[in-house]
Parts: structure tokens; sequence; C-alpha cells
């Protein structure tokens, strides 16, 4: 039986106890102890960060990700500047502080026109602004962040070498080393934010532990977790990329299993920026942002992709919102926060920012 988590008890083998712990009693005070620290920590705001999707093509083959490659069977697009700018004007309609540009890695969104794009959102709207283009090299991260972009995300999906380098190959002649771009991105200057998937298959309890301990020593401002969600067409979806692992060490995908790690992520990060995902909100349509947010979670990324491209971002099947409009994404989302006691935050909501 998991013993409650101090600060200094978190462990690699205490945590992987709480990973494993199933007393409802006992989880009872694993939230309560992860809302606490949220609300001491960060506050009850809950800042929104409008998410557009500028571009589904990629030149890597994740074995895990629908817009790989790989994939012939996906109609790729590209989005405008105007587009993009439309996009943005209406992030600051909203009232939102941020917004994040998402994308396969994809060369073809060449590095001054992403710069411009930047400088473009910055000059008309007062929105940080976010990126998330994947491994670019570090002449392109030099060039947008002097463009005024504030911060950049890129996940490490996991910490366990093996697993990594299975589940995400090396481009021909250039070593993915993710870790080594964080550190990067945090010379520059950005916010760097990070997370990974839960469940992917070959993962194991004791490895999402590392991810959390990593997650502390990294000391991230943004810390993304959601299940992985299986995409049939691709190698791990159709199960023929995989590593064998004892049943008993592979950790589930499932809600319950994603919750935890979001509550013991709070605590070994109290003032990080935690948002409650769109995977999560997909395998529980009803309430599972909600219930990211009571457990230690502060951020929602509304989706601001016009719906026509929406469609086509698909990393796994069935994504939470993909046919609603960014208007019904912003009406819903603050019904939802309202209903849990909680406020829309104002301002950037960069890390240590708890204004609103
Ligand atoms: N290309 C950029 C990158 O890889 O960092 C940004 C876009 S990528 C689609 C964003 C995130 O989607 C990845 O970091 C990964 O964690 C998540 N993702 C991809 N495939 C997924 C899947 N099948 N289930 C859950 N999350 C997935
Ligand atoms: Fe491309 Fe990112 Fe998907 Fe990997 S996770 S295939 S880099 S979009």
């Amino acid at each position: 039986m998991a013993t409650m988590l101090a600060d200094e008890q978190m462990t690699r083998t205490t945590i992987e106890e709480w990973l494993r712990e199933t007393d409802e009693r006992r989880l009872e005070r694993l939230w309560k102890a992860a809302d606490e620290t949220r609300r001491r920590h960060v506050g009850d705001a809950v800042h929104l960060r409008g998410l557009i999707e500028i571009s589904n093509y990629c030149v890597r083959q994740c074995g895990y990700c629908g817009l790989r490659a790989g994939n012939r069977q996906l109609q790729r697009y590209r989005m405008s500047q105007e587009e993009i700018l439309d996009c943005a004007r209406k992030a600051e309609q909203f009232g939102y502080g941020t917004t994040v540009l998402q994308a396969g890695e994809d060369y073809g969104l060449k590095t001054e026109w992403i710069a411009g794009v930047v400088r473009a959102i910055k000059r008309e709207t007062g929105l940080a602004v976010t990126l998330s283009l994947g491994e670019r090299p570090f002449e392109d991260l030099a060039a947008w962040r002097e463009a005024g972009t504030d911060r950049y995300l890129l996940r490490f999906e996991t910490s366990d070498p093996e697993l990594y380098a299975l589940i995400h190959p090396d481009l021909p002649g250039k070593v993915s080393d993710r870790f080594a771009i964080l550190e990067a991105l945090k010379e520059l200057g950005y916010e760097a934010g990070s997370g990974v998937m839960i469940g992917i298959p070959g993962q194991t309890y004791q490895s999402v532990a590392a991810d959390i301990e990593a997650f502390r020593s990294l000391d991230l401002d943004m810390i993304g977790v959601g299940p992985y969600i299986a995409h049939p067409l691709t190698p791990l979806g159709d199960c023929s990329w995989g590593r064998e692992i004892p049943g008993e060490d592979q950790i589930p995908g499932d809600e319950l299993t994603v919750y935890k790690v979001i509550a013991l992520t709070r605590l070994a990060c109290p003032d990080s920026n935690i948002p409650s995902t769109t995977a999560l909100a997909t395998i529980n349509k009803e309430d599972g942002r909600e219930q990211g947010l009571m457990r230690g979670a502060n951020i929602v990324m509304p989706n601001l992709t016009p719906p026509k491209y929406r469609v086509m971002y698909e990393i796994y099947p069935d994504k939470a919102c993909v046919n609603e409009t960014a208007d019904m994404c912003r009406g819903c989302l603050q019904g939802r926060i309202e209903g849990i006691g909680r406020h829309i935050g104002s301002g950037p909501g960069g890390r240590g920012d708890q204004t609103g």
C-alpha cells in the first residue's frame, strides 16, 4: 500500500506504488492533496490556450501517431498565414491569453515564414505565442524566439530510452534527443513544456514513475500528460511494432491511471502549468476535462482550428470536439469550468503568473 507523499518522500518506488494503488479511499486522499497543492501554488484560475493545428504534414514515422509520414490515407493540409491570423484574432476575442501553433514536423513550414506569422500575431494581438512544431534545428528555434515566441512544447513521450527508440525512430543521420532540445529551449529563454503519453504498449509502471521524476528534475514550465490512444493505421496501433514485457508491468492508459499521473505530477511540480488534455477528454467525453482539473490540472487548450482542417489532424481516432466550431468550444468550456467552481484566467498565464 502506498504511503502519503510529502515532497521528500517522492521516490521512484513510492510513485510507482501510487500508480498501482486501487483503494478508493486512499486515492481520494491523493486527489485532495493534488487539488490543494494546485490551489495553493497556481490558484483557481483555469488558463485557456487556443490551439491552432496549422499543418498535418510530417516527415517522421512515430509508431503511435496518425500524422506519421507513412500514413498515405491521410489528406494533408497547411494553413495560410491569413487563416492562422483569423484564428489568433478569434483567440483574442474569446479572451484567451495564449495561442498555440501546432503541426507535424513539417519543413514546408519555412523558418522565416513561421517567424513572420509569429511577428504578425504579436503585432495584432496581445497574445502569448507557443509553438509545437517538433524537433526543428537550433537555428530555427533561435529565429522563432527572436521573432517573439514565448513558449515551446515538445513532449519527451517516455523517459525509457529503449521504448522511445522503438516508437520514435530517428531521421536518417539525426539522432532524436528531445531532452537536449528542451535544454536548448531553456537556454534560448523559452518557457519549455513537455510531457508523456500513458499506456504506450511496452511502457512499464516503473518507467512512468521515472517520467514524473524527470518532470521534476527538468524543472518544466508546462507538463502535458494524456492517455495513449491506438490509431489503427499506425504500427503500434496494429501491433506490428511492440516489445514484450511481463503483463503485470504494463501500465494501462485508462482514465484512472491518467488522473493518478496528473495528481502525482502536481505534487512533484507544484507551480508548473498542467493541462487537462484533449486525449483525456476523448476517453471520457462526459467529464474527463473536469476530472483532470479537479486532480491537479490548471490549463485547457480549446481548439481554434477551422473544422475543415480539424478532421484531418487525426493523431488518433474519435478525437474530442472534432466536429465543433471554435465558438462552440468556447461556450462549452466556460460552462464546464464554472460548473466545478473555477473561473477562466485572464492574461497570458505563464509559469508563476497567477493573474485572474
Ligand atoms: N509534431 C509535434 C511533436 O511530435 O511534438 C507536435 C504534434 S504531435 C501530434 C503532439 C503530441 O500528440 C505528441 O507529442 C504525442 O504525445 C501526441 N500523440 C500523438 N499520437 C498520439 C496517440 N496515438 N495517442 C495519444 N497522444 C498522441
Ligand atoms: Fe509527426 Fe509529431 Fe505525429 Fe510524430 S507525433 S508523427 S512528429 S506529428
